[in-house]
C-alpha cells in the first residue's frame, strides 16, 4: 500500500469526497513609482518606499486615504529632505 492509497483509505473511512480544483490568483506584477513613473520591480522583488495616511475629522482631508509607493532612485534624489526613521535589521 503506498501513501496515495493510504490517503484514499482514511478519506473513505471519514466519509469525506474531495475533489481537485484549479484556483486562480491574483499576483502582484509590477509596481510604479506614483514620482517618476518607472517599475519598482528589482532582480527578485519590489524596492520601494510606501507612504500612506488616513486622514481625519480634524484634517481638511477627512475621510480620504492617500497612498503612494516611490521608487528608490526618487527617494535618494527627490525625498531626502524627509528625517526618515531608519533601523538597520540585518
Ligand atoms: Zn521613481
Amino acid at each position: 500500500m503506498n501513501v496515495h492509497d493510504t490517503k484514499e483509505k482514511i478519506i473513505q473511512i471519514f466519509m469525506i469526497k474531495t475533489k481537485k480544483i484549479v484556483k486562480e490568483i491574483e499576483q502582484t506584477e509590477d509596481i510604479i513609482c506614483d514620482i517618476c513613473g518607472k517599475s519598482c520591480k528589482s532582480f527578485t522583488d519590489f524596492e520601494y518606499l510606501e507612504l500612506t495616511a488616513t486622514w481625519g475629522f480634524e484634517s481638511n482631508k477627512d475621510g480620504e486615504k492617500w497612498d503612494a509607493h516611490i521608487c528608490e532612485k526618487c527617494v535618494d534624489e527627490k525625498l531626502s529632505f524627509i528625517n526618515f526613521k531608519k533601523i538597520n535589521y540585518f
